[in-house]
This record gives C-alpha cells, sequence and structure tokens, in this order.
C-alpha cells in the first residue's frame, strides 16, 4: 500500500490509526480537512477483506464528509473513523470503550458519530471515554436518530426541484417514486405524504413497502422496476451507485432527488443526466440534514434550531440549480465547485 500517496489520490489530509490487541481495537481515523472546524463523521464498523480497503474507505468517506459540511456552512471539516469489525469473538463494549480513548486522545480533533454497523448503544459507551462523540440517546442530550432530519432535508431539495424544474410551488399531486423505504426512506414518505405527494414505494424487505402502502397509501412496485416508474421525481434512498449505465437510459423522471449516498457510479453519471435534461440534486447536498442535526449536538442540542438549518437545504439545492443552468454545467460538478470555492477562501 502507497500509504501516502493514496493521501495525494484523496488530498488529504491526516490520518491516525489504533491496534489495540486485548480488545481487537484496529481503527483508522482520517481527517480529510479541517479549516472549517474540527472534522466530524460516522464510525463505521463492517468487516472488511484487507486493511487496505479499511483505509481506502476511510479516505473516501471523510473527503465526502468535507464537502458535505462545506457546502451545509457547517464550521466542521471532514472526518470518518473505521472500525474493521474482528472475525473473531470478541467483546463489544471493551472494543468500542477502547475506541473512545483513541477518540479522547485525539482532543476533539475528530468528533465521532453513528455510520453502517454502529448504532445508539455503541456511541454511549464511547461517550463513557469521550465527549467527542455525538448522535447519542436524547435523554442524554443527544439529538438522537438523525434519519427524520436527513428526510426533511430530502422533501426541502425535493420541494426546490420541482419548483426550479417543474415550476410548481408545491408538492401536491407530485409523483415521487422512492426506493428504499427504511429509516430515511419511511420518513421521507412521510414528509411527501403529509405535503400532498403521490408514492411509489419498493424495497427488498417487503414489510417496509408494506407499512408505506399502509399509512400512506403508497403504492408498491418491484426492486427492478421503481427507477422506470412514470413518475415526476425518483428519489434513491437505499443504496449508492444507482445511477449507472444500467439505469439512466429507463429513468423517465425529469427529477432525480433522494437521500442514498454516492448515488453517481462514476461522475460521468452525472454528466450523462445532465446531457438528458434529467435534474439531479447531489447526493451530499440534499442529505445534509441529518448531519446537520448532529453538528448541532456538539453546540449543545436545540432541534428547533437544527430544523431551521436543516430548512435551508431548499436554498442550497436551488442556489446549485441556478448555478448549473447558469454555467451549462452538471449539477454534482456545480456543488463541488461551489465547496472547493469556499475552501480556497480560507486563510490557514
Ligand atoms: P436503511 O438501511 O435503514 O434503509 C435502506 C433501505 O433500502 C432498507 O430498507 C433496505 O431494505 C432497502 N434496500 C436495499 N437494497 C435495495 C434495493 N436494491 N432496492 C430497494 N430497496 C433496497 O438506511 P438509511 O439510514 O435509511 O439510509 C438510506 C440511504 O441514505 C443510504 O445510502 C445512507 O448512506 C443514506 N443516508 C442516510 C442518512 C441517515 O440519516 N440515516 C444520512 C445521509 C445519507
Amino acid at each position: 500500500m502507497d500509504v501516502f500517496g493514496k493521501l495525494g489520490t484523496y488530498d488529504f489530509g491526516e490520518v491516525h490509526f489504533k491496534l489495540d490487541k486485548a480488545t481487537q481495537l484496529r481503527a483508522v481515523v482520517a481527517i480529510h480537512d479541517s479549516r472549517l472546524g474540527p472534522a466530524l463523521g460516522g464510525c463505521r464498523f463492517i468487516e472488511y477483506d484487507t486493511d487496505d480497503d479499511a483505509y481506502i474507505d476511510a479516505l473516501r468517506l471523510a473527503r465526502g464528509m468535507t464537502y458535505k459540511a462545506a457546502l451545509a456552512g457547517l464550521s466542521h471539516g471532514g472526518g470518518k473513523s473505521v472500525i474493521i469489525k474482528p472475525k473473531r469473538h470478541f467483546d463489544r463494549v471493551a472494543l468500542f470503550r477502547a475506541f473512545g480513548k483513541f477518540i479522547e486522545d485525539l482532543r476533539g480533533h475528530y468528533i465521532t458519530a453513528e455510520d453502517s454497523g454502529t448504532g445508539l448503544e455503541d456511541m454511549e459507551i464511547i461517550r463513557t471515554m469521550t465527549k467527542h462523540v455525538t448522535g447519542i440517546d436524547p435523554s442524554h442530550g443527544g439529538s438522537g436518530d438523525p434519519s427524520p432530519f436527513t428526510a426533511l432535508g430530502v422533501r426541502r431539495g425535493i420541494e426546490a426541484c420541482v419548483k426550479f424544474k417543474l415550476g410548481k410551488d408545491s408538492l401536491q399531486g407530485i409523483h415521487v417514486a422512492v426506493q428504499g423505504v427504511g429509516h430515511v426512506g419511511y420518513y421521507l414518505c412521510k414528509e411527501l405524504h403529509a405535503a400532498g405527494a403521490k408514492l411509489t414505494v419498493a424495497d427488498v424487505d417487503k414489510l417496509k413497502s408494506e407499512r408505506a402502502k399502509r399509512e400512506f397509501g403508497a403504492a408498491m412496485t418491484d426492486i427492478n422496476d421503481v427507477a422506470k416508474v412514470d413518475c415526476d421525481v425518483f428519489a434513491p434512498c437505499a443504496l449508492g451507485a444507482g445511477m449507472n449505465d444500467t439505469t439512466i437510459p429507463h429513468l423517465k423522471a425529469p427529477i432525480v432527488a433522494g437521500a442514498a449516498n454516492n448515488q453517481l457510479l462514476e461522475t460521468r453519471h452525472g454528466d450523462d443526466l445532465h446531457a438528458r435534461g434529467i435534474l439531479y440534486a447531489p447526493d451530499y447536498a440534499i442529505n445534509a440534514g441529518g448531519l446537520v442535526n448532529v453538528a448541532q449536538e456538539v453546540k449543545g442540542y436545540d432541534a428547533k434550531l437544527a430544523r431551521e438549518k436543516t430548512l435551508k437545504i431548499y436554498d442550497t439545492i436551488w442556489d446549485i440549480c441556478e448555478r448549473s443552468k447558469k454555467l451549462q454545467a452538471p449539477t454534482y460538478k456545480v456543488a463541488d465547485i461551489m465547496v472547493e470555492e469556499k475552501l480556497a477562501a480560507i486563510r490557514v
């Protein structure tokens, strides 16, 4: 592994490693950029085939967090941590306590949160070792589950897209196809239903689709057909890389706006959407509500303030749409440029 070469590729930054034999902790904290403030980003706890895979995952994810935080106007840099899930039996409490100590040793330079494979209980364990952790239980002054805030921001982003592309001031009667009705997808359906939108949903877990049908009158479709639905908005809320050579030619929706991270398989798919006249709301711009919420927790949690800031995602998406039209450039590129201009303007 060309460690410093990879740092160059991802335009870093700093990386910290921790090995604790007693608990089997093998962790990486990647801090991509801290010019806007302490790095904030979740802790991923999954199995990796190789240490290299874990390292690259941390670098890639941390870089994405810099962009998300900067565009959302937060005083935070981008960071991410990865704990390599042990293949042998392990003591989860001891492992997350050791991780908490690692975070404490970084003295607030990186603040952790939930991500794939970690939850509220793990954050509570980390909290016994350090205060540099967010997404903790509301009963301890934390902000809890970020999904409703992510969904709120996505609804606002959809509203901006619908206004910009279709000239409509409300979501009344707007047909949205939601791919994945898990944590965020469910709350998004709730938001959209309350705003009068018509829903079609698909999830690999039928029970989740059925709940959306029962509670919000959503039509159900097959997971292989949801991107092909003749609707106004396609909202990817499942896995990443959903915008690719296979799906894009079949899209009928004039707008793609959803919560999933890394929706474009490759950046050229953003160019393809643009060339086809499909308005794509850049993922890290529209799905920042959860991050806005945990960032509020760092300052002392205030749900009202977190909500107000999340509502502003409308303005960010609108701004991206306008610039994209003016520059005749794809929205994903415009969002990147907006962040890079912001970071370049900071004196260090
Ligand atoms: P989740 O795991 O709760 O929900 C994902 C849902 O997608 C699940 O119900 C799963 O069954 C379903 N799914 C998986 N593959 C599918 C497929 N091929 N077709 C249809 N459905 C499929 O996750 P989540 O927390 O709701 O996050 C959803 C997406 O949003 C992820 O990409 C995540 O990275 C991103 N995101 C989440 C948050 C948050 O606050 N949770 C914040 C920002 C971004």
